[in-house]
């Protein structure tokens, strides 16, 4: 089979200190009221925002922004005038858009060196594709969805339930509803304080009438790839968040026209990363580089780990219930690739979405065939699991030939759709 990428583009999310991770997940001490506490305001003059403080919608750009409105409505509503915000996600672009439009002065001040967070755009062999955040998901109460259908973007529907899986066929998996039924009844019923390990170290030493290995690549599917976090650390009871699988939808051409449709009007301070906010009687003062800024009340929209790392120092500290929340909420690790190849060599399926699981458990790949943007052949692939350390090394050129290597592997070894 011949096989010449054209071009490709890798995302780094893991490594990139105004991320560290990509969405956040609920760690097995904590609970969606963690996210509650997280978002609640602390004092009248500070709140956090962002897609980690919605308690049904976390880890998805449309929860972010319903945040990020939340936020400004509770900032206006207070009276303040002038109101600073930390971050150009899609929360504080949404915060910044609602404020202006109730007549506040809104300043953002935002670390990199562009706007969207972790909806970002590259260009990819002259076309947009999404190194971050791909679908419109909860499409049908989705209003980034509604936001995206009045400026006219079109969207393609991926189908989640119907991959095709690509290289070894899939292991006495006779009925896989049932076994994705019994899944998610076991986590339901786990203890507060389980992690998903204790569920599946459980549910392996009894697996009747399913197979180890039919458990395995189910968990692999549902939650590695769905959170990219170890099965130590995540809650069997609340790590499993709704979201995938809603009628999910991808932007041709990518999430910007939306990030930039947003951030229109808006005062955006690029390059201004926040390393203090002072919370005082009379006002917030945010610190950063050399440069400062005064407001009335301040919208931070930071990422969980970051603001667990401390990349801010907060005076007076953040509540203790905003810290608890900081401690039990974190963040997995999902990476992508956009691969563009001269000619297409992988099976057409209708639902256009493809699986490849191993080399182990908890290493799994999944794509989507993106050839419908422009017509060149091309196929977006997310990634998670412990081998991420070893496939993310080297330059990005390199994790593309071995990402490539991956579907061109899977393809030669056959197919196995369900
Ligand atoms: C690989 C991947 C795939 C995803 N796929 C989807 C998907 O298909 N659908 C979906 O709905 N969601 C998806 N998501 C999640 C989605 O991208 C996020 O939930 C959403 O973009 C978060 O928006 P936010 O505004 O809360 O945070 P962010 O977008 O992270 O915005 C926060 C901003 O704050 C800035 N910042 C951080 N610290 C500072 C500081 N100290 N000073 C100044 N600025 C700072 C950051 O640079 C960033 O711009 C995906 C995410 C990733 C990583």
């Amino acid at each position: 089979m011949s096989i010449k990428l054209v071009a490709s583009a890798v995302s780094r999310w893991a490594d990139d200190p105004w991320a560290r991770g990509s969405w956040s997940l609920i760690g097995r001490h904590g609970s969606p009221q963690d996210r509650v506490a997280l978002g609640a305001p602390a004092g009248s003059r500070l709140r956090i925002a962002g897609e980690a403080t919605h308690p049904t919608r976390a880890g998805m750009t449309h929860g972010a922004y319903e945040q990020g409105l939340a936020a400004a409505a509770w900032a206006a509503d207070l009276g303040h005038a002038r109101v600073a915000v930390v971050g150009a996600g899609f929360a504080g672009l949404a915060a910044a858009g609602a404020l202006t439009a109730r007549g506040v002065d809104v300043r953002v001040w935002e670390a990199r060196d562009r706007i969207g967070g972790r909806a970002a755009g590259a260009e990819v062999g002259g076309f947009g594709f999404d190194l971050g955040a791909n679908w419109l998901q909860q499409y049908d109460d989705n209003a980034l969805a509604r936001l995206a259908e009045s400026l006219g973007l079109p969207v393609v529907a991926t189908d989640f339930t119907d991959p095709l899986e690509l290289g070894s066929p899939v292991p006495g998996e006779t009925d896989p509803e049932g076994l994705e039924r019994e899944l998610r009844a076991r986590l339901a019923a786990a203890p507060e304080g389980a992690a998903i390990d204790d569920v599946l170290a459980a549910w392996l030493r009894d697996p009747a009438p399913w197979t180890p290995a039919a458990i395995r690549r189910l968990v692999d599917a549902e939650i590695v790839m769905d959170s990219g976090a170890p099965l130590s650390w995540l809650s069997a009871r609340h790590g499993f968040e709704p979201g995938v699988g809603e009628g999910d939808r991808w932007i041709v051409g990518g999430y910007q026209r939306l990030v930039q449709h947003l951030a229109d009007g808006i005062d955006v301070r690029l390059g201004r990363p926040v390393r203090e906010i002072r919370v005082g009687d009379d006002g917030v003062r945010l610190a950063g580089d050399g440069a400062t800024l005064e407001a009335d009340a301040v919208i931070v929209t930071a990422p969980v780990p970051v603001l667990a790392a401390g990349a801010i120092t907060f005076t007076p500290p953040l509540p203790g219930a905003h810290r608890t929340a900081l401690s039990r909420l974190g963040a997995g690790r999902v990476e992508k690739v956009v691969l563009r190849f001269e000619q297409r060599f992988w099976p057409p399926y209708r639902s256009g979405y493809y699986r490849i699981h191993g080399p182990e458990a908890g290493c799994m790949s999944e794509w989507l065939d993106a050839t419908a943007a422009d017509g060149v052949p091309t196929l977006v692939g997310l990634f998670a699991g412990p081998w991420l350390d070893t496939l993310w090394a080297g330059d990005d050129a390199a994790v593309a030939r071995r990402a490539a290597g991956i579907v061109a592997e899977a393809v030669t070894a056959g197919t196995a759709g369900r």
